[in-house]
């Protein structure tokens, strides 16, 4: 089994004046796509490895080949992140609602409190890496930066939104100004695909418990 690039959910210019088209294009086709590609050739001589999904690979890193363990980290992070990065956005935007919406609202004080220590530990983060908003081992809302691509299943975090802050996200809009890049971004978010991922780890921990009964 190949790992393969998922399909954007939107058209490339679906994100404008946000996200601008030609960022879209170059960052899932090619971007997005070496990461795969990359993936791929490290795994092409291992067959056991070929049937696992880009999560088993990455939560189990530990039982991955050491000469190739730091680029599936790297490679498969990419795959990972991207794929969800693509997902979390949409034309529109919109804000949180729900079980989810609370959650931040308990964890934050409230939605525009959640919004700016998100944007300042963005605006902080040094080099390249990612923003997260992940649930923690005990279901407890949390954001983290992380550098590269590594990513917080590795970690046993549960992501639910997650924010590119490589140079390739955003140069060709906003050059060196990440702040803007990271207030407009705000736009885009696809809240309803958070909340979906939020109430997915409610469930499989409801399974859990079931299984343990
Ligand atoms: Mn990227």
């Amino acid at each position: 089994m190949k790992h393969e690039l998922p399909l954007l959910p939107y058209a490339y210019e679906a994100l404008e004046p946000f996200i601008d088209t030609l960022t879209m294009q170059i960052h899932h086709d090619k971007h997005h796509q070496a990461y795969i590609n990359k993936l791929n050739d490290a795994l092409k001589n291992y067959p056991e490895l070929t049937e696992k999904s880009v999560e088993d690979l990455l939560m189990s890193l530990d039982s991955v080949p050491e000469k190739i363990r730091l680029t599936v980290k790297n490679n498969g992070g990419g795959h990972f992140n991207h794929s969800l990065f693509w997902r979390v956005m949409k034309p529109g935007g919109g804000e949180p609602s729900g079980h989810l919406a609370q959650s931040l609202i308990n964890k934050f004080g409230d939605f525009a409190k959640f919004k700016v220590e998100f944007s300042k530990i963005s605006n902080n983060f040094f080099g390249s890496g990612w923003t997260w908003l992940v649930a923690n081992k005990s279901g407890e809302l949390e954001i983290i930066a992380l550098p590269n691509h590594d990513c917080p299943i590795a970690m046993g975090l549960r992501p639910l939104l997650v924010l590119d802050l490589w140079e390739h996200a955003y140069y060709l809009k906003y050059q060196n100004r990440r702040p803007e890049y990271i207030e407009a971004w705000w736009n885009v978010v696809n809240w309803e695909e958070v909340e979906k991922n939020y109430e997915n780890i409610h469930q499989s921990k409801t399974k859990l418990q079931k299984c343990r009964d």
